[in-house]
């Protein structure tokens, strides 16, 4: 059953022992119900210019809309969609709600971008790169408009079969992130081993930058090191004004985070995009 990330967060699938196995085994039923039925929405969180605050695009971030149980973030069900190989299912369902929204935005003569988060197990699968190849004719996307999003974590195995992946996509171009950079196991070597045009630095890194001097000195090697791979650097987790001002200061120029937004619905996130446009 679901893994315990520690903390309090409320777990409603693994309460007691007793239900443990049939709350597994509904979980588990849900989520086929929920890859069936389009439950899985994406919210978006805004990235932003550090220094002037336009959005350049924006983070595509799994919610369920779960029939009973309301809307439920990532933590409650992601290990799960792993555990039962459904993450073809997730990133499919995912890339073409994004899809459509990149073309309505475009139609709307708004041209940002969108990430989406992609767990390195979906590469594998044998539709992967003509799904998303296939996304981006039908619904007239230009390629560098859609930035896919791959967790450190995630690349730990099947090291040739992601690589060749990855190489394909960028091919074509779509742009690669390496998200919550500095928490894997081989950070340096994955910046070697693959193709990425952005660099995200987890937000564990930002969280005291403008009081800590180890996190700041972190941040700074970062910030530098993607200067000299011709590499983008996107600070996560941005919380406060002050963390954006010592992040601009240190001259990293994109950044995310509660600060500036959290993620919204597609409703919120496009108010925001025909604000953005009105006062250019
Ligand atoms: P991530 O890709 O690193 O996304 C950032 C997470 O941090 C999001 O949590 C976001 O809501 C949260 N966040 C953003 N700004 C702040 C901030 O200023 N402070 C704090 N404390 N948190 C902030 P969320 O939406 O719960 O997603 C958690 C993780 O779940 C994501 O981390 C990503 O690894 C995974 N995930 C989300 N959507 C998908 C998806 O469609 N597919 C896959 N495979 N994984 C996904
Ligand atoms: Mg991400
Ligand atoms: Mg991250
Ligand atoms: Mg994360």
């Amino acid at each position: 059953y679901v893994k315990q990330h520690g903390g309090d967060d409320i777990r409603w699938y693994d309460k007691t022992i007793e239900e443990a196995t049939s709350g597994s085994l509904q979980l588990e039923a849900d989520l086929r119900a929920a890859s069936a039925e389009g439950q899985f929405i994406p919210y978006y969180q805004p990235k932003f210019l550090l220094d002037t605050g336009i959005i350049t695009g924006f983070e595509a971030l799994v919610r369920w809309q779960h029939p009973t149980r309301g809307l439920l973030k990532p933590k409650h069900f992601i290990d799960a969609i792993l555990t039962h190989k459904l993450s073809f299912e997730l990133f499919s369902q995912m890339a073409n709600k994004i899809a459509k929204q990149l073309s309505e935005w475009q139609q709307q003569g708004f041209c940002q971008h969108i990430c989406i988060n992609a767990d390195a197990a979906e590469f594998s699968h044998p539709e992967f790169f003509d799904m998303v190849s296939g996304l981006l004719v039908e619904h007239n996307i230009a390629a560098c408009q859609l930035h896919i999003e791959v967790t450190e974590s995630s690349l730990i195995q099947r090291h040739d079969d992601v690589r060749k992946q990855l190489n394909s996509l960028k091919e074509l171009g779509v742009r690669l992130a390496l998200d919550d950079f500095g928490t894997g196991y081989a950070s340096l070597s994955y910046l070697q081993d693959y193709p990425f045009d952005f660099i995200k630095i987890d937000k564990s890194f930002i969280s005291k930058i403008d009081t800590d001097r180890t996190q700041h000195a972190i941040v700074k090697a970062i910030l530098d090191l993607a200067d000299a791979l011709n590499m983008h650097v996107v600070a996560e987790g941005i919380e406060t004004e002050q963390q954006r001002d010592v992040l601009l200061d240190m001259g990293c120029k994109n950044g995310q985070g509660y600060w500036f937004g959290k993620p919204v619905p597609a409703d919120v996130a496009t108010e925001m995009l025909v604000k953005q446009y009105a006062t250019e």
